[in-house]
């Protein structure tokens, strides 16, 4: 857990994105106390603070998006169900999309069904398995495409103020993974002495203080599992009373204030269930020729711009951001690294294309630096390191290992983002620039020639 912490942290920091990395279970108290004073919490050996991290009022901010979607031509037509999809002369495009409100021609369909893909993935005569290339490099055959998982969640009946910090602000979303034992705030009994999580956060949607823990796996095959009727009104899948035990005592085992307050948890039906890729990883892609599917894995608020780049993607060329989220992955083997900081958004100029430059088996350091400027070069690189000499990439079959001079790299790097500038892509072109500049020395070096071709 405090190597994952400390990796998530280093990405942030060659992205630029504000955070404070604190190790030590003295210097995390210390931390967390400078916040919340009552902090209390044990076990806790690192804190990572996210600067940029907060919350939205949910229904207001998808109103708001509605909104701007319409002002731009955008006819939302709601309360229409898909069926099935139509494909002509038996090719693999679909010509049309069934609905309750009949056949409808499509050029082009982009699926964002949420926790109802699953559904729409069989519509569409997708895998219900796939083969997944592990860690090990062996391939894993079979794997379900889709499971689903249990969001357990609630809310404590106080003032959202309740959470303020010491110096009366609004709080980071806290999120607390520890190993202590979690004792009853009800009646001290042991709820659980092996690992546990969880996270809270004032809420003015909720009216008090709103957060959830670990979420549980739904054991059923995707298709025996009833997404309707959704969330709270699931019989199924609501929380019981176990969690609002569970969840009022790690807010009493963290902060002092919460200690008592389990009768204030509001016993009302929430949560609901979300559905997961093997990976809990999000997949954008294309299928069948004219689908797009945006299957978010339960990703959220973090991925509200995907829109934007899957409509890129669709009206000009591939968008180096979405490399990671191929399907392709699977098979290739290519999931396991890189993903906290493509996902945050800044790394473009790591993958190119279909995700063929993904550096599965490259050492963290060698992948950071990779990410920071030349991975972008090579097709099929599946390991890389810089040396004194250059940068030293294995791309044909494993263990077949060539050195690339640092001069050769440069120039072959530059001549790529100059082709994708003149190809009329600047957005991404611009945007490489901007992430070379904050980065490695070569990076930097990298920007300032692009800088100035295209000038
Ligand atoms: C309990 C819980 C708590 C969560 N909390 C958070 C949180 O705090 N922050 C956060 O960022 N994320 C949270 N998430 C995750 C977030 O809700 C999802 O990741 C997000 O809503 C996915 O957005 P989407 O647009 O892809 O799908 P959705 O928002 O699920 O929208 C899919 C839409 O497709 C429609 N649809 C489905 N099937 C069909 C069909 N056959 N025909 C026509 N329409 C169809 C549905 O009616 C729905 O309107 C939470 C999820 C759960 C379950």
């Amino acid at each position: 857990m405090h190597a994952q912490v400390g990796s998530i942290y280093e990405q942030q920091k060659l992205i630029g994105y504000e955070s404070v990395f604190v190790e030590g279970e003295r210097e995390s108290l210390d931390y967390m106390k400078s916040l919340f004073s009552d902090w209390q919490a044990r076990n806790i050996t690192s804190v990572l603070h996210e600067k940029r991290g907060g919350y939205a009022n949910n229904l207001a901010a998808v109103r708001g998006l509605a909104r701007k979607a319409t002002a731009l031509g955008v006819e939302i037509v709601a309360g229409v169900e898909v069926n099935g999809f139509q494909s002509s002369n038996g090719g693999g495009a679909i010509s049309a999309v069934e609905t309750s409100a009949g056949a409808i021609g499509s050029e082009y369909v982009i699926v964002a069904a949420g926790p109802w893909i699953n559904a729409i993935w069989n519509m569409l005569d997708l895998p219900k398995t796939i083969s997944v290339k592990g860690r090990d490099g062996k391939m894993h055959s079979d794997v379900r495409m889709w499971h689903y998982m249990a969001l357990q969640e609630g809310t404590l009946g106080v003032d959202p103020d309740f959470q303020k910090t010491n110096d009366g602000r609004m709080p980071p979303v806290i999120h607390v993974d520890t190993d202590a034992p979690l004792h009853s705030d009800r009646d001290g009994k042991l709820i659980t002495g092996k690992l546990w999580g969880l996270y809270y956060k004032p809420d003015f949607h909720f009216n008090g203080v709103q957060g959830g823990a670990m979420p549980g796996n739904v054991e059923r095959d995707a298709d025996d599992v009833r997404v309707d009727p959704y969330g709270p009104k699931s019989p199924e899948f609501v929380v019981t009373d176990n969690f609002a035990d569970m969840w009022t005592s790690a807010l009493a085992f963290c902060q002092k204030r919460f200690e008592g307050k389990h009768a204030l948890y509001r016993q009302e039906p929430s949560g609901g269930i979300g559905c997961f890729t093997p990976d809990s990883f999000p997949v954008f892609d294309r299928f069948r020729e004219n689908v797009y599917v945006i299957a978010d894995s339960n990703h959220g608020f973090k991925m509200i711009g995907v829109g934007e780049l899957v409509a890129g993607e669709l009206l000009a060329t591939r968008r180096a951001l979405l490399a990671p989220f191929r399907f392709s992955r699977y098979a290739a083997g290519s999931f396991t690294r890189h993903r906290t900081v493509l996902f945050r958004g800044a790394d473009a100029d790591g993958l190119d294309g279909d995700g063929s430059c993904i550096v599965p088996r490259a050492p963290r350091r060698a992948c950071a630096a990779l990410r920071a400027s030349e991975v972008m070069l090579f097709d099929g690189v599946t390991a890389a390191h810089f040396t004194d000499g250059g940068l030293v990439v294995e791309s044909g079959p494993p263990g077949s290992f060539s050195t690339i001079r640092k001069e050769t790299a440069l120039a072959h790097s530059c001549r790529r983002l100059c082709e994708r500038w003149r190809a009329n892509d600047p957005d991404e072109a611009l945007f490489d620039l901007i992430a070379h500049r904050r980065r490695a020395p070569w990076s930097r070096e990298l920007a300032a020639r692009v800088a100035q071709s295209i000038a």
